[in-house]
């Protein structure tokens, strides 16, 4: 019986079969459980079935949903991908699964929601997505009960996704969390016909990929996909600028760093020192995950000069296995 070992490569690590360890790469690993499944030399745990080639996919441009816990983590960790697999064609929908009310520190629970509703929508525009939903929970009481997964499952159901984004459950907000442990525990039950009654039960369950984090327990994130920001990081700015009462008002006062935002000026004119403003404080994680992950962007891209910036993912073991189109729809 073969036995698996984990196999640290750079960053991240992969599980090999001891076939590959022992120097015979080519001979499949034969003693994978039914939640195992290998792809382009790595095993992935799975919670969900694979795809099979019976069930096709729901026809039309492939779907990626976005869920984060506020108006705006979509756009700031997942925007460059998500200005990637639009430029391809695909159709992206973000969502927050609270509604932002304490995002402010002037404007009340009640406007600052207003306010934030309006931003997403100018900021749809900008990214050119089906829709950005809002749920409605209020900023840090989205609760981890059957209600939040039954109406997190519904949505999933309704736009059958082929890809998920999420946080991961040990990231450093009480909302990121609960939201990452809402779509985990919905992984398998969407295709479970009689768990919500009278909803979509899911024949082909999305792949679920994590957002990045920078959190150590239990462990550092694994970087399985990155995605080069460069070529989409302007509109990513145009995005981030959308979120008026966000990026230069609540944060900025938050983060102590408003004197900043006041010599920009007047931000319609001068574009340069207003990207230069996003990008230094809030594309400041992509540009460390390029020099963090860079010997897995090698691994992942040999030959390609690694970017400035990245945004990246794991892969949660709570979806369905990878297959060739999610990795040449993400690094195609
Ligand atoms: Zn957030």
């Amino acid at each position: 019986m073969h036995i698996e070992r984990r196999k640290f490569i750079g960053a991240g690590f992969m599980l090999a079969a001891s076939g590959a360890m022992a120097g015979n790469a080519s001979s499949a690993p034969t003693c994978l459980s039914d939640r195992q499944r290998t792809i382009r030399g790595k095993t992935y745990v799975a919670a969900c079935p694979p795809v099979k080639a019976s069930i096709p996919r729901t026809p039309g441009p492939q779907r990626v949903m976005v869920i984060g816990a506020h108006p705006d983590d979509a756009d700031i960790t997942c925007g460059c991908t998500a200005a990637k697999l639009i430029a391809k064609g695909a159709r992206v929908k973000f969502v927050a699964v609270c509604n932002g009310d304490i995002g402010h520190h002037k404007l009340s629970r009640k406007e600052t929601a207003a306010t934030r509703r309006q931003e997403t929508l100018n900021a749809a525009k900008v990214w050119g997505l089906d829709s950005y939903d809002i749920y409605g929970y209020g900023d840090a009481h989205v609760p981890n009960d059957f209600e939040a997964r039954e109406l997190v499952a519904r949505k999933i159901q309704e736009f059958e996704p082929d890809i998920v984004i999420t946080h991961r459950d040990c990231d450093y907000h009480v909302d990121h969390r609960t939201v990452g442990t809402l779509v985990k525990d919905c992984g398998y039950m969407l295709g479970c016909p009689h768990w919500i009654e009278g909803s979509k039960a899911l024949r082909r369950r999305p792949l679920i990929i994590l957002m990045r984090d920078d959190f150590t327990v239990p462990r550092i994130m694994r970087p399985d996909i990155l995605i080069d920001c460069d070529p989409y990081i302007e509109k990513w700015c145009d995005a981030l600028d959308c979120q008026v009462s966000q990026f230069y008002e609540w944060l900025p006062w938050d983060k102590g760093c408003e004197d900043e935002v006041a010599a920009i000026g007047d931000r319609t004119k001068n574009i340069a020192a207003r990207n230069a403003y996003l990008k230094k404080y809030w594309a400041a994680k992509k540009l460390r995950d390029a020099a963090r992950f860079a010997d897995a962007w090698r691994e992942q891209y040999p030959g390609k000069p690694l970017p400035k910036m990245l945004e990246a993912y794991e892969i949660s073991e709570y979806g369905r296995p990878p297959i060739e189109e999610d990795f040449d729809l993400l690094m195609g």
